[in-house]
């Protein structure tokens, strides 16, 4: 009798999950199903199968892993989904089925920055001055707080067209998706006249030009802190899910996965 398929869900999000799909989607060992929130309108392409849109909380996803008969996940979701992660950690635990959270390493500030680190999007808004031009790359959700300080001027950058007004009216509305050079980041901050960036610590490289490009001129980075990470298994690095899938991979060949029910 054949090996049964391996069947992996990947929270994804995220360019370690885009990763993740296209190093697991050849390997005939796997059905890989990659789940999206279903917030971006053109989600980048993916291979393999693909789902979108909340699982109805932690409950409603232990149900789906049950359903779909998920042996592992893989939470590649972005640092500041803890929600998803969350909810990941929780139905997993009910279901009995194994779990890794991939987070990339944060941002760490280095000579020449001048950060202002703060544990939310409100504690940022508080640290502005009145007259300066903010540019605001904390993402759509996360503006709402800023509409307390209309005596700032911002710059407000975003992946989609927003579907909503936004909370107030930006100085200017830049629709753009990363990787950002740093040329351009160099760039945007003198056309703008950018006194202030605010955003969040999100690591990895795609979004990090920003930062460089701020360092170089002087400007101050009010940096929204990571929420806390979800505990649990967690690894940095797509390398590193890949193996811990393949201990997964291996115990369930050797039947030393638990079975649910
Ligand atoms: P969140 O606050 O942690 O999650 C809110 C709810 O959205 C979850 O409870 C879940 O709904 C649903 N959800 C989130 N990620 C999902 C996924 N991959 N598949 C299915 N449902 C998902 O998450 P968020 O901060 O809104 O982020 C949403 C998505 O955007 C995530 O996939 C994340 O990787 C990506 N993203 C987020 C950021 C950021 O700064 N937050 C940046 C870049 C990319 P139910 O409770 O109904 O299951």
């Amino acid at each position: 009798m054949p090996d049964r398929t391996i069947r992996v869900l990947l929270l994804g999000g995220t360019e370690e999950a885009a990763a993740l799909a296209r190093a697991l989607d050849a390997d005939p060992r796997l059905h890989l199903i990659t789940s999206l929130a279903g917030r971006t309108k053109v989600p980048a392409t993916l291979p393999g199968e693909l789902r979108s849109g909340g699982f109805g909380g932690a409950d409603g996803l232990a149900v789906y892993l049950r359903q779909e008969g998920i042996d592992a996940v893989l939470d590649a979701t972005h640092p500041f989904a803890a929600t998803m992660s969350r909810h990941a950690a929780e139905a997993c635990g009910e279901a009995q089925v194994p779990c890794l959270h991939v987070v990339r390493a944060p941002w760490t500030p280095v000579e020449g920055d001048d950060w202002i680190p703060v544990p939310t999007a409100g504690d940022a808004a508080a640290q502005l001055h009145p007259g300066q031009t903010v540019l605001l790359t904390v993402g759509r959700q996360e503006l709402a707080p800023f509409a307390a300080r209309p005596d700032v001027a911002y710059v407000v950058r975003l992946i989609d067209p927003p579907s909503e007004p936004l909370p107030f009216r930006p100085h200017a509305l830049i629709l753009a998706r990363g990787p950002f050079a740093l040329e351009a980041e160099r760039s945007l901050l003198a056309r703008y006249r950018i006194d202030v960036l605010v955003c969040k610590n999100s690591g990895g490289s795609a979004t990090y030009a920003k930062v460089a490009a701020a360092r170089e001129k002087g400007i101050p980075v009010v940096m929204i802190e990571r929420p806390s990470p979800p505990g649990g298994t967690t690894v940095a690095t797509v390398d590193a899910a890949l193996d811990w899938l393949a201990g997964v991979i291996g115990a369930e060949r050797a039947g030393g996965l638990s079975r649910r029910p």
